[in-house]
């Protein structure tokens, strides 16, 4: 077993870290200029065996704020009502913290777990140096790939009926380098850092995916008329891994034709494939066709590590605590998270007990046109946990 653990291991080439190197400066030398500092390296992975005992798993939760943590309540109380075999082991980060010890310590159990259930992590510090954690997880576990299945629920009255749809999403760099500087006072530069390698894994995901999920077409979504450079890399490497599939029709589309096309005619569609904020866009996009923020359920992966969450990584601070959140999108994220452990009897069990609730009998929250409570949603998908 171990060794076929660390015969996995692969030393993936830190090509990048070399040309970041210099950007360890301390924020308080640059009194007069705010930076921000966070390498969107491909992280040399040090690997932890990952806890597996006698058939249970261990998964990290990070629960974030505003409506994480009672969503993470929900998820624990049907956890423990299918007898889902997973142990959580919740971290919770504080916000107001200006170090990154929090995340530094979830980063290392979510590599020992290898699997992590999570929220929207809140970033409360305004100072430039501190940089979005979320962000911080997902370069430092090296997830470069965002899954999103966009599927339309029949219990759920939207505009489109039957949209069938996965965004893929590089999920590292490009937009969220978070290379910013004030070069001069009045001048703030931000690096949008597309690399050829990074690219050409995110395409190879792409289309990898479609094949093995019988799909038939993938849409590169770019700016390559304005962005010549960073987003043509991206494109040329997608139509130059298209040429590998030949069964896989591909095109592409710019970001902006793209979300009229989407709001207009959304069954075009059916792999998409973008760069990191050309993805977060489209997806609140197609969530919006779909019913908002509180279905759907997204997935990052890298090679060793994957993180299951909303789809749309709201943090839903205004609506927390009052009973009304959609519980479902969380849920969603479990029912991924089960099925990728290959805890599938569980997250049949469960997909079938949603979709009952959902679909059927059709307890929604207000925010899908319904007028039930979080808790009312969670107690029918309880009880139609076996019904269906
Ligand atoms: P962000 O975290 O990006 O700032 P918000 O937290 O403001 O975004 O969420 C965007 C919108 O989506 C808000 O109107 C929020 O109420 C809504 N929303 C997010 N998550 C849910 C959910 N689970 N159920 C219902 N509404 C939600
Ligand atoms: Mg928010």
């Amino acid at each position: 077993m171990a060794l076929r653990l660390f015969s996995k291991v692969r030393v993936i080439p830190d090509l990048r870290n070399a040309a970041f190197a210099s950007s360890a400066a301390a924020p308080a030398e640059l009194s007069d200029f705010d930076m921000q500092h966070k390498s969107p390296v491909i992280r040399k992975q040090q690997l932890i065996p990952k806890a597996h005992y006698g058939g249970r798993h261990a998964v990290t939760m990070l629960p974030g704020g505003g409506i994480g943590p009672e969503c993470m309540g929900y998820v624990r109380d049907i956890f423990r009502y299918i007898g889902a075999p997973v142990d959580f082991e919740v971290v919770d980060i504080d916000p107001t913290m200006d170090n990154d010890d929090d995340v530094q310590y979830a980063i290392t159990t979510i590599k020992r777990n290898g699997v992590g259930l999570k929220g929207n992590i809140e970033t409360k510090s305004e100072a430039a140096y501190v940089t979005s954690r979320n962000v911080a997880l997902r370069n430092e576990l090296d997830m470069y790939a965002y899954v999103l299945h966009c599927k339309s629920f029949i219990g759920v009255p939207t505009r489109h009926k039957d949209i069938d749809i996965h965004i893929i999403r590089q999920n590292t760099e490009g937009e969220y380098a978070m290379l910013e500087h004030e070069s001069v006072r009045g001048v703030v530069e931000s690096m949008k850092v597309v690399t050829a390698s990074n690219s050409e894994r995110v395409a190879r995901f792409a289309f990898e995916f479609a094949k093995k999920n019988g799909r038939k077409k993938v849409t590169t979504v770019h700016k390559a008329n304005i962005m010549k450079l960073s987003d043509g890399l991206f494109l040329e490497t997608s139509r130059r891994m298209a040429e590998e599939y030949p069964e896989i029709e591909h095109n592409d589309m710019i970001i902006d034709n793209c979300c009229m096309q989407l709001v207009a005619k959304p069954h075009q569609f059916d792999v998409m494939l973008m760069t990191n904020l050309y993805g977060s866009i489209v997806s609140n996009v197609v969530c919006g066709l779909l019913g908002g923020a509180g279905l759907l359920s997204g997935r990052n992966y890298g090679d060793h590590y994957a993180v299951f969450e909303p789809g749309t990584r709201n943090t839903g601070t205004a609506i927390a605590g009052k009973n009304i959140a959609n519980p479902i999108a969380m849920i969603n994220a479990s029912i991924d998270m089960l099925e990728h452990l290959g805890h599938h009897f569980h997250a049949g069990l469960l997909r079938r007990a949603v979709n009952k609730t959902v679909n059927i009998d059709r307890v929604l929250t207000p925010d899908v046109g319904g007028s039930n409570s979080s808790s009312e949603v969670v107690d029918s998908i309880i009880g139609n946990i076996g019904k269906s």
